[in-house]
């Protein structure tokens, strides 16, 4: 199994992080140890003292595929959530100043929460909103409409590097709203007003 992150496809987040609005979509990595289910709690790593959450919808993939064609691309998704990709910023910005790969602050273990999954086919060529709340309040709230790069691009353009295969997750980017965790906070994540995560910092 792997997981796909997309950086930077919403263009008010890029512009709060002060980075440029990519030209095509940004991909890395986070193996499978880095994947948390069932609302299971995250504990808070040693080796970050700026631990950001970034909400972002998720997405399953169905089946396998290589070179997927845009148009037949939401074929390919079977299931869809929120999740949070645990960004170590202090890291990761060190990593950015040394043009070195962003692994350490990115794919660490247990820096990919997702939600209960919900069947793709009643969301596929919609907008979608979803948001995530940090102690009740809400501090990300974002739509589809808003992406830089569509699901159907995304598919296409991953599929062009890596065979997708059925069980492959996608995180397909944040909106605007991230910042530090403690511990003690807690997150909920939403799509289209239904609670399908939470994540208490321990
Ligand atoms: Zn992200």
């Amino acid at each position: 199994m792997k997981i796909f992150c997309i950086g930077r496809n919403y263009a008010d987040h890029a512009k709060e992080l002060n980075n440029t609005v990519p030209s095509e979509p940004m991909i890395f990595m986070k193996p499978a140890t880095a994947l948390v289910k069932d609302d299971a709690p995250f504990y808070h790593p040693d080796f970050s003292e700026d631990v950001h959450y970034e909400g972002e919808i998720v997405l399953r993939i169905g089946k396998n595929g290589k070179n997927i064609q845009e148009s037949y691309a939401l074929d390919y998704i079977s299931a869809i959530t929120i999740g949070i990709d645990f960004t170590a910023r202090d890291l990761q910005n060190k990593c950015k100043e040394k043009g070195h790969p962003w692994e350490i602050a990115k794919a660490f273990d247990h820096s990919a929460p997702v939600g209960k999954w919900l069947d793709f086919q009643a969301f596929s060529g919609k907008d979608i909103q979803f948001g995530l709340q940090k102690n009740g309040e809400w501090v990300q709230q974002g739509d589809t409409k808003d992406l830089i790069f569509s699901f159907e691009i995304l598919m296409a353009h991953l599929s062009t590097f890596f065979t997708l295969q059925q069980g492959d997750l996608i995180f397909t980017g944040t909106p605007a709203g991230v910042g530090k965790i403690n511990i003690g906070d807690s997150f909920d994540g939403f799509i289209s007003g239904q609670k399908l995560l939470h994540c208490a910092i321990k």
